[in-house]
Formats: structure tokens, sequence, C-alpha cells
């Protein structure tokens, strides 16, 4: 089965404009891929409403329609919350609706400003890194949803200058939210988008893929996380590879928030 568990249409507020649910699902289709989640944001903050998504309602109602005329291939209906420790609104906001599967991210730090747009060249970098592990051990604790998306999207955007940002000074911060992962039931995701930036490679590295599996990690999730047309399905064969070499058989597919495993392929 070939699935791509995270993807974004127009909808979001950073993904290419216009670009419909059935737009999405066709490029989809033609891309060869059995299964997908329609995951658009929805950003929960301590100091202001939910932001990055168009239309929230209006997201999940073509998701919910592209869901029922879809032929050939399954779409299941998601959402991505950011920060949904952040504000019970959060919480209302996904027991209000009927979704197959809620992607738990973390973007945003305590001061409400996404990890993206931090300047790291004027900070503590190291300081950084241990709110970063806290605020998703928080966010892991809080719960409410079924996978726990791309844990090293600091990794993604840190590097300036000479400093190379990498997590493995940090593995017993890692092997907490991994332990939290597993224990809480979430699914780990593996993340294409770093195949577009400076590492040129699917997320997390895969020596974290190795210590979630050698501590008893069942449960893996995979994602282009898709921003435009053209990019769906990118990389979802990178991530089942990497998946496949730590010993994972299965991917975790979210139907009615409920997991199913699904044979992982090449
Ligand atoms: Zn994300
Ligand atoms: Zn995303």
């Amino acid at each position: 089965m070939q699935v791509d568990l995270h993807m974004h249409t127009g909808y979001s507020a950073d993904a290419a404009y216009p670009q419909t649910v059935e737009d999405k699902v066709r490029a989809c289709r033609a891309a060869g891929l059995d299964i997908i989640g329609i995951t658009d944001h929805l950003d929960f903050y301590r100091t202001r409403g939910p932001a990055e998504n168009r239309d929230a309602e209006a997201c999940l109602r073509d998701a919910r329609a592209a869901k029922d005329a879809a032929e050939g291939i399954e779409v299941l209906v998601g959402i991505e919350i950011g920060q949904i420790h952040a504000d019970p609104a959060a919480d209302d906001f996904v027991r209000g609706h009927e979704l197959d599967m809620v992607i738990g991210s973390l973007h945003a730090m305590p001061n409400d400003l996404d990890i993206y747009f931090h300047d790291y060249e004027h900070l503590d970098c190291d300081a950084f890194l241990q709110e970063y592990f806290d605020q998703v051990l928080q966010m892991e604790a809080h719960g409410g949803f079924d996978v726990l998306a791309h844990i090293d999207y600091p990794l993604r955007v840190m590097k300036h200058g000479d400093y190379v940002p990498s997590f493995d000074q940090y593995m017993d911060r890692v092997e907490q939210v991994l332990r939290a992962c597993i224990d809480h039931g979430y699914a780990l995701e593996l993340n294409a988008a770093g195949l577009a930036g400076w590492q040129k490679r699917v997320g997390p590295p895969q020596n974290i893929l190795y210590e979630y599996r050698r501590m008893g990690g069942e449960r893996i999730s995979i994602g282009s996380d898709s921003h435009t047309l053209d990019t769906v399905g990118r990389g979802v064969r990178d991530c089942a590879a990497n998946a496949l070499d730590a010993g994972f058989t299965t991917v975790t597919v979210f139907r009615g928030r409920r997991p199913e495993q699904v044979p992982l392929t090449k």
C-alpha cells in the first residue's frame, strides 16, 4: 500500500492557493497513492485565537465530501493541530468534529512564535532545544491526537553559520519523547519535508527510528507534508524504506480515530 498521511490543500495558510481538496485527491490518485490523509493546518496559541487555516469548517466539509466521493483511493479526513495543549479550544474543536485522524504538531513555542521564525543566530540554541523537548512532552501528556508529527522540525530550520543542529547530544530527551509516544499509543511520523531542505533526507534521523523500535515502538505514520499539488507522495517511498530498514512491517492508519495496521511496501 502506498500511503501519504500528511498533506495540505489551499485551506492551509502556508500552502499553494488555490488548491482544492478535489484537486489534491486527483493528484494523489495520479501519483498512485492508495490511502491519503487530508490534514490541513489548524494551530492554537496561548495569547491569540486559532490560525493557519483559511476556513476550518469548510476544509473538513470538503474533505468529508472527497472521502465519500473517492473511487480507487481511500481518503481520510484529518487535521494537523498545532499546539493542542496551548488552548482548551483545540480540544473542543477536535471533539466537535468527525475525524479519521488528528496529527499533533509542535510548530510554535510558548511565546507563540513559530520555530521557523526564531532568530537562531541570537539565541541560546541549547536552551531552545531543551524548551522544545519540554513542550513536546507537555503536548504528548495532554493528548487528544493520533500521530506525533515531525519531531525533528527544529533540525530543519535551526542551521546557521557554523551551527549544524543535531539531536545526537539530546538522545536522553529524545528517548523521553519516544517513551511517551509509545505509552500513549501515538504513531511516530516519518515526514518527508526534510528532503527539500538542507538535510536532503526524510526525518526523523534513522538512529532515532532505530531507538524507537528498540524501545518497543510499533506504530509509525508516513507523510509527504505536501503543500503543493506537484509534491503529493514525495518521499513516502524513502520513508517506507527507512521504516522497513528499522524493522517495521506495517504503517498505522487511523480510521475514525482507531488505529489499524496496513502492510508497508517500498
Ligand atoms: Zn507541521
Ligand atoms: Zn504539515
